[in-house]
């Protein structure tokens, strides 16, 4: 941006040019750079896109105030990008010269094939969509059903629009219309795709009626889509050539699915890990037990040991996520949660508190013990 030179300067005018000085000084840098009449000169094409360029700035009473206050920055923004030769929309007035046109000729069409080689083929645009899964079909792989609006070629007319094709007869079949301008440049013979046609070079007796002569229809679809096992929230799966359709035989885009995976009331997972808190009763902690706790993959019998405390942590290998995308495989972790219970029988509370006469010595709760006395 900034190496750009000022447009009063490129035009030679001064800041408090006229509308009409403005213009003449175009027309006449117009007429010197014109790249037809400088073929030696390699660079006044780019001469005369910077003529155009601030013309289109200061000719434009708003877009030259922007200039005046803020440079460069002010109308950049706002001016949509100068690169683009295709559009007539450049800010002339209707008696004025289409530069986009007149570049057409004189590049042959190489800047804008578009505009001189009939209807232009662009591939269709990719599309996302979310798609809700539980954590078991997450974990497990499954398929489900994609409802879709697809946008395909009407079947009718063969994406064609119509029926009984005959020559264009705006165009005569070219696809393109030939036009001579007479400008203060000279003359100009410009093409523009045929509208009538266009750019095919045929027209339809019938316009078909199932697509409006659009040539594509909207069709509601149901598609299975396979989701892999070990799919988790903001995984992506690409669906080829699900997307929107494309224009003039272009390729369709591509479907793309990202996955919302619900949480599990009891399994957590991260990564490919899954973390397990098992609630176990007092005697259990204290005595150790076997325990039958549920796992992915169906229920096990895992050894809890004597003297477990809440927070205990027993890792069981290859029980995490058999994520089959990313060719990993998890482990399980558990997390011991011990439980005081909080109703007693007569006899149970009798048994605590027999156990609470003897001395539950413990080196931990000694430790804790002597801090206590030492911080009277
Ligand atoms: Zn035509
Ligand atoms: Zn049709």
């Amino acid at each position: 941006m900034s190496d750009k030179r000022d447009y009063y300067e490129v035009l030679g005018v001064s800041k408090s040019a006229t509308e009409s000085e403005i213009k003449s000084a175009f027309r006449k840098l117009a007429k010197k750079y014109h790249p037809d009449l400088n073929k030696d000169d390699p660079t006044a094409a780019d001469k005369f896109k910077e003529a155009q360029e601030a013309y289109e700035v200061l000719s434009d009473e708003k877009k030259r105030k922007q200039y005046d206050q803020f440079g460069h920055a002010g109308v950049n923004s706002s001016a949509g990008g100068f690169g683009g030769f295709g559009g007539s929309g450049f800010g002339f007035d209707a008696s004025d010269i289409d530069l986009g046109d007149i570049f057409d000729s004189f590049f042959g069409g190489g800047f804008s094939s578009s505009r001189s080689s009939g209807p232009r083929r662009q591939d269709g645009s990719d599309v996302l969509r979310r798609m809700n899964l539980t954590f078991e079909e997450a974990i497990y792989g499954c398929e489900k059903d994609l409802e879709l609006d697809v946008i395909e070629e009407c079947s009718t007319c063969n994406g064609k629009g119509g029926l009984n094709s005959k020559t264009c007869s705006k165009c005569h079949g070219s696809g393109t219309i030939t036009t001579e301008q007479h400008t203060i440049l000279g003359s100009f013979v410009s093409k523009t795709t045929c509208p009538d046609c266009r750019g095919t070079g045929k027209t339809y007796e019938t316009k078909c009626k199932d697509c409006h002569g659009e040539g594509q229809v909207k069709k509601h679809k149901t598609l299975t889509i396979n989701v892999p096992a070990g799919i988790a929230t903001g995984d992506r799966l690409r669906v080829a050539k699900k997307g929107n359709p494309g224009v003039n035989g272009g390729l369709p885009g591509d479907l793309y699915l990202e996955f919302i995976v619900k949480e599990h009331e009891y399994f957590k997972r991260e990564d490919n890990d899954i973390y397990l808190e098992v609630p176990i009763t007092i005697t259990e902690a204290i005595l150790g037990c076997k325990k039958e706790i549920p796992t992915l993959y169906g229920p096990i019998k895992l050894a809890i040991p004597a003297a477990t405390d809440s927070g205990d942590i027993q890792r069981i290998k290859g029980k995490g996520v058999d994520n089959k995308a990313k060719h990993s495989k998890g482990n399980m972790y558990v997390t011991f949660k011990v439980i005081t219970p909080k109703k007693l029988s007569r006899d149970q509370k009798k048994l605590i508190e027999q156990l609470n006469k003897t001395d539950l010595v413990d080196p931990e709760i000694e430790k804790f013990d002597k801090f206590t006395q030492s911080n009277q």
